[in-house]
C-alpha cells in the first residue's frame, strides 16, 4: 500500500473508532477498555510485530505513519498500550525467545490481555544488578526460584514476571544469570505493595518460595541471561527516553500538555509585552524550551536515520540520561512557575491540575534512577559508547 493510502486508512478508520471520551477517559475506565479492544480487533494492538504473533505486521514507513496519526488526534498509542509486555519483554522474546515461546505470549501481550512485570533489582543488587541472588534450580521439568526481587512496578496487578535468576553460583557473576518467565498466580509467589508517603503504591516487593518456572519458558541458554537482561534495558530506556522501538514520540499527557509559557501568564502574570519580567528566570524557562526542542529533533534524526527500526545498543543511555534531566527540569520549572499553587497535597485551595502538578514533580525526581541511575548511564556511555578505559 502506497504511504498515502495507508495514511488515509488510518485517518478514517480512527474516524469511525476513536472518540473523545476515549482520549479523555481515565487509565482503566470503560471507553479506554474499548479503545484498546478496537485496536486490537484491528490487528493494531502491535501493529510492528509480525501477524504470526498477534501484530499488525506494518513495515517501519506505515507504523511511523499510524503512530503519527494517533498522535495528531491524542490517541494512546498502541505502545502505550501494554506497558512491559508490549515495549521491553515483546520485543526481547521476538529477539531471542523460541518459536514456542513466542507463539505463546506475543498475541497475549498484543490483545493487553496478560499484563507483565520486571523482576531484576533486589534488596542487594541494584546499580550493580549483576549481583543478583534469586537462585532457581532444574528440578525435573521446572526451575524451583527462591529469593526476593524489590522495586517490582506493577507486580500487584502482573499475570506474568520476567525474571532474572542466578542459575550457576560457582562462576563469575556475569556468566550465572538466566532469564525465566513465570506465570505470576501460583503460591509460591507473594506480593507486598510498598506503601508511599503519597499513599499509592506504583511497586512492590517480590518473594519467591519455592515457585515454579517452567523449563521451556528460559529465555535463551542457560547462564546466558545477562546478555539478554541488559538488551531488554535498551528497549526499556529507548521506551523511557521517547527514543521508542517504533519511533513514538512521548505523548505529553495530564498537567504535561499546560505549556511553560501558558503558566507563566496564568501563574505570575508579571509579563512585559508577553515575556516574563524577570530576566533570570525567563532565561532558565528559555534555555529549557530550546534544550527540549533539540533532544526532541535528535530523537528524530535518530529515528529517521535508523530505517531498520531496530531499536539502538549502548548509545540508548545517552538519551535515557538526557531525558531524565529534562523531565526533572521541566517539572520543577513548572512547580516554580506555579509558586505556592504548585506545591499543594489536597485541600479545595487547589485546582485538580495543580495537585497533579506537585505528584508529577515528585514523581520525576524518580526518572534519573528507575530503569538503571543516571550514574549507571553514564558508566555505560562512557566505558561501551566512548570505548574509555574501565
Ligand atoms: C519508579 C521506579 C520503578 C522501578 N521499577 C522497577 C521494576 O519494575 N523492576 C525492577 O527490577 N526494578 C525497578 N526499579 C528499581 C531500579 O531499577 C533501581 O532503583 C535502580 O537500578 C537503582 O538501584 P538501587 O535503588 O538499588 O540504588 P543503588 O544501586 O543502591 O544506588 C544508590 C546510588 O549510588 C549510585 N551508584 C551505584 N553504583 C554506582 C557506580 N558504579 N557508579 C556511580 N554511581 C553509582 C547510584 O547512581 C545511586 O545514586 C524501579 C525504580 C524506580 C525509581
Amino acid at each position: 500500500m502506497t504511504g498515502k493510502k495507508f495514511r488515509k486508512e488510518v485517518k478514517d478508520w480512527l474516524r469511525e473508532n476513536f472518540t473523545d471520551e476515549m482520549r479523555d477517559g481515565a487509565e482503566g475506565s470503560d471507553e479506554r477498555k474499548e479503545w484498546f479492544r478496537r485496536l486490537s480487533t484491528k490487528g493494531w494492538g502491535a501493529p510492528h510485530w509480525p501477524k504470526e504473533y498477534g501484530g499488525g505486521g506494518l513495515d517501519f514507513q506505515e507504523h511511523t505513519t499510524l503512530l503519527q496519526e494517533f498522535q495528531a488526534v491524542g490517541a494512546t498509542t498502541p505502545n502505550d498500550n501494554s506497558g512491559q509486555g508490549m515495549n521491553m519483554i515483546g520485543p526481547t522474546l521476538l529477539e531471542f525467545g523460541t518459536e514456542d515461546q513466542k507463539k505463546r505470549h506475543l498475541p497475549k501481550i498484543a490483545s493487553g490481555e496478560v499484563v507483565w512485570c520486571q523482576g531484576y533489582s533486589e534488596p542487594g543488587s541494584g546499580s550493580d544488578l549483576a549481583s543478583l541472588s534469586t537462585k532457581a534450580v532444574l528440578e525435573g521439568d521446572n526451575y524451583v526460584i527462591n529469593g526476593q526481587k524489590i522495586w517490582t512496578s506493577g507486580a500487584n496487578i502482573a499475570d506474568w514476571i520476567y525474571l532474572l535468576v542466578r542459575t550457576d553460583p560457582d562462576v563469575p557473576k556475569h556468566d550465572g544469570i538466566s532469564m525465566i518467565l513465570v506465570d505470576m498466580h501460583q503460591p509460591g509467589i507473594t506480593v507486598k505493595p510498598i506503601q508511599l508517603i503519597s499513599g499509592t503504591s506504583p511497586f512492590c516487593e517480590t518473594f519467591f518460595d519455592d515457585a515454579i518456572g517452567a523449563r521451556e519458558d528460559l529465555v535463551g541458554e542457560l547462564n546466558h541471561g545477562w546478555t539478554i537482561g541488559k538488551r531488554l534495558l535498551q528497549y526499556e530506556r529507548s521506551g523511557i527516553s521517547g527514543l521508542g522501538a517504533s519511533g513514538a514520540p512521548r505523548r505529553p499527557s495530564g498537567p504535561q500538555k499546560y505549556y511553560l509559557a501558558e503558566l507563566a501568564k496564568n501563574y505570575i502574570g508579571e509579563t512585559d509585552n508577553g515575556r516574563i519580567a524577570d530576566p533570570v528566570f525567563r532565561d532558565e524557562i528559555i534555555q529549557h524550551r530550546q534544550n527540549q526542542h533539540s533532544f526532541q529533533l535528535t530523537l528524530a534524526r535518530i529515528r529517521e536515520e535508523n530505517a531498520s527500526g531496530k531499536t539502538l545498543g549502548d548509545a540508548t543511555s545517552i538519551f535515557k540520561a538526557v531525558g531524565a534531566d529534562q523531565d526533572k527540569t521541566g517539572t520543577t520549572l513548572q512547580v516554580r512557575l506555579m509558586g505556592s499553587q504548585g506545591t499543594g497535597w489536597e485541600g479545595d485551595g487547589f485546582t485538580e491540575v495543580e495537585l497533579a502538578t506537585t505528584r508529577m514533580w515528585l514523581g520525576s525526581r524518580a526518572s534519573s534512577i528507575a530503569g538503571g541511575t543516571n550514574e549507571v548511564q553514564l558508566n555505560i556511555i562512557a566505558k561501551r559508547v566512548l570505548g574509555l578505559p574501565d
